[in-house]
């Protein structure tokens, strides 16, 4: 039985993980982390904290989508236990970043903007069509639910990320987000980028490779929040009895 400590159980990610694993065999969510104890899932009975130092049981792993703050606090708490963590949160800084590379060194660690497996075939896409596409301009268009806080969205920087890398560039020299105002002609090279906010878009991303004459759109459209629980309970039951390493969902999957 792999015991499961979700953090941001109250949350919606919180919830779908929740509700995927009801009735899933060999699955058991043993404790939560949450600020907000008012909106965890109804029947809940794992007993969940704010802080993971105040856990009673401690978890096999964790399953982290919540924020920033709290998903570092969790991997401080996870590498001094020895714990594997699948990490969903978005909206890391370089810096963060860092600090996730480095915790990896002790703990196996599987991170990913998107659970969706999916959405890992659209990187592998964009990656392709980059290289062939060399002069396209690319311009990646996102539309996400009115409470997501960050922007970008994790998976549009991805994808920018794939881009860039099959192009030999690096994405923060040629990325351009949220155009406004005497903007000037594009410039040959950049990756532009457009956020879209409102109602209760799950999420919704394009890729634009913009030619003269011709333009080629790869888009990838999530209609329930569940396709990035099933991804990430199947990255947790395969990160459990992994090396300490920094994975992606390619190595879940078994693409790489
Ligand atoms: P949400 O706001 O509904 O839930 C976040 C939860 O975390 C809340 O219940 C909140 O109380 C809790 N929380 C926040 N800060 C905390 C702290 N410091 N300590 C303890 N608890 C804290 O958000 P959501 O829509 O569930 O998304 C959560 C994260 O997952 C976001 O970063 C989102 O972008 C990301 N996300 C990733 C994927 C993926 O496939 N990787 C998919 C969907 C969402």
């Amino acid at each position: 039985m792999l015991r499961i400590g979700i953090v941001g159980l109250g949350g919606r990610m919180g919830h779908a993980l929740w509700d995927c694993c009801q009735g899933m065999d060999g699955v058991k969510v043993v404790c939560g982390i949450d600020r907000n104890a008012e909106t965890l899932p109804a029947g809940c009975t794992a007993e969940t904290v704010a802080d993971p130092e105040l856990l009673k049981e401690i978890p096999d792993l964790f399953v982290d989508f919540s924020r920033p703050e709290a998903s570092l606090k969790v991997l401080k708490f996870a590498v001094a236990h020895k714990l594997p963590v699948v990490l969903g949160t978005t909206g890391f800084s370089a810096a963060q970043k860092d600090e996730i590379r480095q915790a990896s060194k002790a703990i196996p660690v599987v991170f990913a903007a998107n659970f969706s497996v999916g959405v890992n075939v659209l990187l592998n896409l964009i990656a392709k069509t980059a290289a062939v596409l060399q002069d396209a301009d690319l311009e990646i268009v996102e539309a996400h639910h009115r409470y997501k806080v960050d922007a970008p969205s994790g998976t549009a920087l991805a994808m920018g990320e794939a881009a860039a890398s099959a192009r030999h560039v690096a994405l923060k020299d040629v990325m351009v987000a949220g155009r406004n105002g005497d903007t000037g002609a594009r410039q040959y090279g950049t990756i532009g980028f457009s956020s879209v906010r409102g109602g209760d878009i799950v999420g919704d991303h394009t890729a634009m490779f913009c030619c003269d004459g011709e333009r080629l759109e790869l888009k990838h459209i999530a209609t329930s929040r569940q396709t990035f629980a099933s991804g990430a309970l199947r990255a947790a039951r395969w990160v459990a009895d992994k090396k300490p390493a920094l994975y992606s969902l390619n190595d879940v999957l078994g693409l790489k």
